[in-house]
């Protein structure tokens, strides 16, 4: 029996894979389920699935998880070190699939006890790309993508030479907004935002895919998961969300990966990898769908693009920088602190502001420091929103 815990169990990406692992229980152990703050979900699921361990990372909330876990046999544990540490148990697949750059250190951790990590966590690879790539190669763990696009180029990458790559393009739904005039940004509210015209995703990434932050990030990690030159690295609104990602090779050939939007697609292939099993997923039907589109990604409308190719050609611990200050900026978005196109201007004035500690920031460096320039990019966002207001 493989051994699975699911770090963000109680989120979207953390539902689609236990709505997986039910489905052939006798083929997994689960170890370990983490929640943030929905202990009643998280305690349905554990019981469910009969795990070792639930944490959820708010510690107030123990006695309630204790309870609803009365008689099970279950542990119950609470509070950022438990979940931290329920990495260390030992597993042979992990689905690090919390938000936020808190899926960092327990990511980190299930590498370092030689596990697979099926990666939904991007900011993971936008802070600390070459830290995790490092920790897997060194205890003979393993990263494989689950964010769609990534999985999409990986799969397009199998049994190819990385030399003969040209081009990857990543496709954008182009969010709630795409089709908003760019002089009414600005008076876009939260709950707009937090609908999205194909994926059913948790609030945070929709709100990012409206702003494409989400797209921004995506493209430091195809450049950190791949290793490839910035310059390789596109990205093309493609409203259908139907193709997800291209890889175009030095003979003109483009390799696409195709299919409707499920995220149950990329978490299984995760699941199965090396093998290809049958998945629940609808299939392709060509004729029904008719045509596909595709529109320039404007950098005016989403200078989210253009501040993630700054951070790519900056190198160092720039990535870190970017998405603490995105992090920042989002919560005084959803707060109403700032406005929607506010986000982007906050986190343009921390990277310049950071720009000249972190840049030149080799590639050995550890945990501690990404932790530290983080806060740094945390404590600069807040200043700079509390002068805005
Ligand atoms: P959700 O918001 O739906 O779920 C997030 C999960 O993380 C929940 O289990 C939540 O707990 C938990 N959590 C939140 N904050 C913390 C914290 N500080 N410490 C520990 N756990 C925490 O997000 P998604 O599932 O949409 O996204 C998860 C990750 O996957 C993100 O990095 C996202 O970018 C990525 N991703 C998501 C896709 C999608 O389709 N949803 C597609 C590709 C990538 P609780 O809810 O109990 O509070």
């Amino acid at each position: 029996m493989r051994r699975v815990s699911i770090f963000g169990a109680t989120g979207s990406i953390g539902q689609n894979t236990i709505d997986l692992i039910a489905r052939a229980p006798e083929e997994y152990r689960v170890v370990a389920l983490t929640g943030g703050r929905n202990v009643a979900q998280l305690a349905e699921d554990a019981r469910r699935l009969r795990a070792e361990v639930a944490v959820a990372a708010d510690e107030p909330l123990l006695p309630e998880l204790r309870e609803r876990l009365a008689g099970s046999g279950i542990e119950a544990q609470a509070g950022r070190q438990a979940l931290v540490e329920a990495a260390d148990r030992p597993a042979d697949w992990v689905m690090s699939a919390i938000v936020g750059a808190a899926g960092l250190e327990p990511g980190l951790r299930a590498l370092q006890q030689g596990a697979a990590l099926a990666l939904a966590n991007k900011e993971s690879m936008v802070c600390a790309g070459r830290l995790m790539m490092r920790t897997a190669e060194a205890h003979g763990g393993r990263v494989l993508p689950v964010d769609s696009e990534h999985s999409a180029v990986f799969q397009a990458l199998i049994g190819e030479d990385m030399a003969a790559v040209e081009r990857v393009i990543i496709t954008a739904s182009g969010g709630a907004f795409r089709d908003w005039p760019l002089e009414d940004l600005h008076k876009a509210t939260p709950a707009q935002a937090a609908t999205h015209p194909n994926w059913d995703m948790g609030q945070r990434i929709t709100i990012d895919s409206a702003s494409m932050f989400n797209k921004a990030l995506e493209l430091i990690e195809t450049r950190e998961f791949f290793g490839l030159d910035p310059a390789k690295i596109e990205t093309v609104v493609h409203p259908e969300s139907m193709i997800h990602a291209l890889v175009g090779f030095n003979d003109g050939a483009f390799m696409a990966h195709v299919g409707p939007p499920d995220m149950r697609h990329a978490i299984g292939f995760a699941l199965h990898y090396p093998e290809r099993r049958t998945l629940p997923v609808e299939r392709l039907d060509l004729v029904k769908l008719g045509a596909l589109t595709f529109r320039p990604a404007c950098e005016t409308r989403w200078p989210a693009l253009r501040l993630a190719r700054e951070v790519m050609e900056a190198g160092g611990l720039s990535g870190a920088v970017f998405n603490a200050a995105k992090e920042v900026a989002l919560d005084a978005f959803i707060d109403g602190r700032i406005s929607f196109t506010r986000m982007a201007g906050v986190v343009e004035e921390v990277l310049t502001r950071l720009s000249s500690q972190v840049r030149h920031i080799d590639d050995a460096f550890d945990l501690d420091m990404v932790v530290e320039v983080d806060h740094l990019a945390r404590v600069g966002a807040g200043e700079i929103i509390a002068a805005t207001a």
